[in-house]
């Protein structure tokens, strides 16, 4: 009773200001089965959810709006020191991030995040692009270089080889993060400054290594939205698993 009073307080206090949405395949058709498969939803569903978030007053941000967020605030500047948010302007902000780099995004979902004007990140991984994986259809290289031309999209690491990190020796971890940054950046002939941690596992070495490589945000897998008044690491940057029939 105590504890469900303190959250109905806190929720109150520190309402939700931000959400960053994690998506992976954007679908043409639902799958044959009923099972909620977490890694799929439709291109339909994706339609409305936008929809849905701008007559909710929502608007959509891109991941160097919730780094600005997070350092806004804050007498330090370190992007390692967990900062308190608040909000730029009136309207709750959405941030739509994409992991793995598979080719739906590019079909699907592109032509749909510029009907809506929204920016999103997707997150690559080097090893699917170049070699598969499984029976999914994953951006090439012309694709990789069309959005990356796209002023709405940001492209991210998600390493070389989609490793839970934190059961890797810190020299591992370097490989699988240093190796996949340089080569997306030779791709696209940029810097690339965002990342995100596969499975959402990392260690504090991660985040230290992860910043010393240069980056500017990383996200995880889990955590929820971002709260007014509550101090993030733009290291460990929380989000929302959007499924078929679920945001958690
Ligand atoms: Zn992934």
């Amino acid at each position: 009773m105590f504890q469900s009073i303190k959250r109905y307080i806190f929720n109150i206090l520190h309402p939700v200001i931000a959400e960053v949405w994690q998506l992976h395949r954007i679908t043409r058709e639902n799958s044959a089965d009923d099972i909620d498969r977490p890694y799929e939803i439709t291109l339909e569903r994706l339609d409305n959810l936008l929809k849905n978030a701008l007559q909710n007053h929502y608007t959509f941000c891109s991941l160097d709006d919730i780094t600005s967020m997070l350092t806004l605030h804050g007498q330090n500047t370190e992007y390692n020191t967990p900062q308190k948010i608040d909000l730029p302007h009136r309207r709750k902000l959405i941030c739509l991030t994409l992991d793995d780099g598979y080719e739906d995004n590019f079909i699907n979902a592109m032509p749909l995040f510029r009907k809506y004007k929204a920016p999103f990140c997707i997150y690559i991984t080097k090893d699917y692009i170049e070699q598969g994986y499984k029976n999914y259809s994953f951006l090439n290289i012309n694709q990789l270089l069309t959005l990356s031309a796209d002023p709405l999209c940001t492209l991210g690491c998600h390493t070389c080889s989609h490793p839970r990190l934190n059961s890797l020796s810190i020299e591992e971890q370097q490989t699988e993060i240093a190796d996949c940054k340089l080569w997306l950046e030779q791709t696209l002939g940029k810097p690339v400054k965002h990342l995100a941690y596969p499975y959402g596992d990392f260690s504090a070495d991660t985040i230290h290594l992860v910043q010393a490589l240069g980056f500017k945000t990383a996200v995880a897998a889990w955590g929820g939205g971002l709260r007014k008044g509550v101090a993030y690491s733009p290291f460990a940057i929380p989000r929302l698993l959007v499924t078929q029939n679920d945001i958690k």
